[in-house]
């Protein structure tokens, strides 16, 4: 996501919007079609930055376009005459090229906001590199029955950790995705705090996450899968103690981890 973020800033900040095209208008969720062709056309990209999940483009006058492109939607930054796929938004640039989301499934949505103070921003949780990441505050997030691997994928509790993340970090601080925050001791959960900057920020080196849908902004892929010590490595070694690692469904998405060193009675 930040990669995302990082290269649509170079590309598409300072940009002025020449024209919107709506392919698909059931994407605005907060206003009429029209009215968000009306606030944008004219109007300069005055910067793109995240909230969590959520891109969000700022243009002159303060207003927000806020989107989240949940699984498969992209944003690509191609010249003028280029078609994608699946577009459902395309912001048009008077000096050159055009921002297009592009969604296979339709998932993506789309908001256009005062400011990050209404929903859908206003509610999100902590989140790391930013000043609400506190330790006191963190800690408080745990003080829960909830298993730590939802905790940390809520968003109305911690920001940007997606379920890829999610067990990496659990891995790094050797904790259970199964152990609730109650069962941790507060060790463990210092150790949770210090990791979740230092695996997003590996991340982020290494360039976002490649799966199959996500790319970065020009659609390249990143070097992500190196990074990888845990997810999606089944069957597999541990990469510290060569237990054979195992692979669960916390609410319906897949959890790795390994049995022996995120032992629940090790936590
Ligand atoms: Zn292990």
């Amino acid at each position: 996501m930040e990669t995302i973020v990082r290269g649509l800033y170079s590309r598409v900040t300072r940009k002025t919007v020449d024209e919107v095209e709506l392919h698909d208008p059931d994407l605005p969720r907060n206003v009429q079609p029209e009215k968000l062709v009306k606030e944008l056309e004219g109007k300069r990209v005055t910067d793109v930055r995240r909230r969590g999940k959520y891109v969000l483009l700022e243009v002159a006058g303060n207003k927000l376009v806020t989107i989240h492109l949940r699984m498969t939607g992209k944003l690509l930054v191609c010249s003028r005459d280029e078609d994608t796929d699946y577009q459902r938004i395309t912001f048009s640039f008077k000096e050159d090229g055009k921002l297009v989301m592009d969604d296979l499934r339709r998932l993506g949505t789309l908001d256009l906001l005062e400011s990050e103070d209404e929903e859908p921003l206003s509610s999100l949780g902590i989140e790391p590199f930013t000043d609400s990441y506190e330790w006191e505050e963190f800690r408080e997030l745990f003080e829960t029955t909830q298993p730590l691997k939802l905790t940390l994928l809520d968003q109305n509790k911690i920001t940007g950790l997606g379920n890829i993340y999610a067990s990496e970090v659990l891995f790094r601080a050797k904790l259970s995705p199964l152990a609730s925050g109650n069962e941790i001791s507060e060790t463990g959960k210092k150790r949770l705090f210090e990791v979740i900057p230092e695996v997003l920020s590996e991340a982020i080196e290494k360039n976002g996450t490649t799966f199959s849908n996500f790319r970065d902004s020009s659609g390249e892929s990143g070097n992500f899968q190196d990074f990888l010590r845990i997810y999606q490595k089944e069957g597999k070694p541990c990469p510290d103690c060569g237990t054979e690692i195992v692979r669960t469904d916390q609410s319906g998405r897949g959890t790795y981890y390994c049995p022996s060193c995120q032992d629940k009675g090790k936590n």
